[in-house]
């Protein structure tokens, strides 16, 4: 004898028995199983009531097969509503628990939330660094003239970095550019406070901005990026104000065991130039992939002010001097975050922002 056996039922029963699992799933309450339960196994006008009636009915001869089959679909039946029972009420227990803890004073669960850009982080970061040491923030206009980006700063004409291969002139203002560095920010503040110098005793700001080179884009290059440029002008200031000054700043970025580097370099604008080298954030030092084994990684390009800056600018090179470095805000980023590829941190990926902590 076998509960599929379903031919001796009458036929609604047994129409009834082949979908009970799809019914039973689809009771999504306590309400709607008790219902079923009714349908079912109730007492009167029940699918097992009717099977005992034709089971009475019944000739001689069927009684114990339709007596078996009877009582196998009722004790399945009665098994699949208490099974079913049992995991509604323990849904409906987990649910009150929840509830009961529910603190209705906390705020709703909420969509993602945006944030600043890692880049952007970072450059705050920087800013707020030099801010702690007295330093305003300046800006200036990404379209520049070639006098603020070149001649201001001491860059002759014939300096290829004035060709049209590595600058985007537009074509028709040819004597205007997208300004390839945040130098020319300093140009325009110093030729604004120049006549206030005296009174101010010195000049420090950093000027933080997007600068624009005729690159195209790879791993480690873009036309678009970002530096962070600092100048000091005060009287008598030297290498060792520039050195203490971004050992500081380095510390402060990096961690308190931070140890920098100078060795010198050129550009144009500054007399004596360097590059910095801090001992590498990611090994202390030790070497590792990042710093190809040296412990030391380059960060950034400074120097005392060249009096021909100075000069442009209307402020005598006898009387003040002054430093001025720039960084890279990608590159740090990359080296910080250990970021093989530039173009991550403009293409948006949500799975690469969140994984700089950009995003809740
Ligand atoms: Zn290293």
């Amino acid at each position: 004898m076998d509960a599929s056996d379903l031919s001796l039922l009458p036929p609604d029963i047994a129409e009834a028995s082949r979908s009970f699992e799809e019914q039973l799933a689809a009771c999504n309450s306590l309400d709607a199983l008790l219902r079923l339960k009714g349908t079912f196994t109730g007492r009167e006008h029940s699918h097992a009531a009717r099977l005992m009636e034709a089971l009475k009915a019944a000739p001689k001869e069927q009684k114990k097969d339709l007596g078996a089959l009877a009582n196998q679909l009722k004790q399945a039946w009665e098994a699949g509503i208490k099974a079913r029972q049992d995991g509604l009420e323990a849904a409906r227990r987990r649910a009150a628990e929840l509830a009961a803890k529910m603190d209705p004073d906390l705020p709703p669960p909420m969509p993602m939330r945006g944030a600043l850009h890692p880049l952007q982080r970072l450059q705050d970061r920087l800013v707020d660094i030099f801010a702690s040491l007295g330093f305003h923030v300046e800006e200036g206009p990404e379209i520049e003239t070639e006098a603020h980006n070149f001649d201001g700063l001491n860059i002759p004409g014939d300096h290829p970095a004035r060709g049209s291969s590595d600058t985007f002139y537009l074509e028709q203002h040819p004597e205007l550019l997208l300004r390839t560095h945040t130098s020319p920010v300093q140009v325009r503040v110093l030729r604004r406070l120049a006549p206030e110098l005296d009174a101010r005793g010195g000049i420090r700001f950093v000027a933080p901005g997007r600068v624009y080179r005729k690159d195209d884009i790879d791993p480690t290059h873009s036309p678009m990026f970002h530096q962070v440029e600092g100048m000091l002008v005060g009287k008598g200031i030297g290498m060792h104000h520039l050195k203490g000054t971004l050992e500081y700043a380095m510390r402060a970025l990096f961690g308190p065991d931070t140890r920098i580097r100078l060795r010198p370099s050129y550009f144009p604008f500054v007399e004596p130039g360097a590059e910095l080298d801090v001992s590498c954030p990611l090994c202390a030092g030790k070497g590792c992939r990042v710093c190809k084994g040296s412990g030391w990684v380059e960060l950034l390009g400074a120097g005392l002010i060249h009096p021909n800056v100075l000069r442009y600018a209307g402020i005598d090179p006898e009387t003040w001097s002054g430093f001025a470095f720039g960084l890279g805000v990608e590159r740090t980023a990359m080296m910080v975050s250990q970021t093989p590829d530039l173009r991550l941190f403009f293409e948006n990926d949500q799975r690469f922002i969140r994984q700089m902590g950009g995003l809740d």
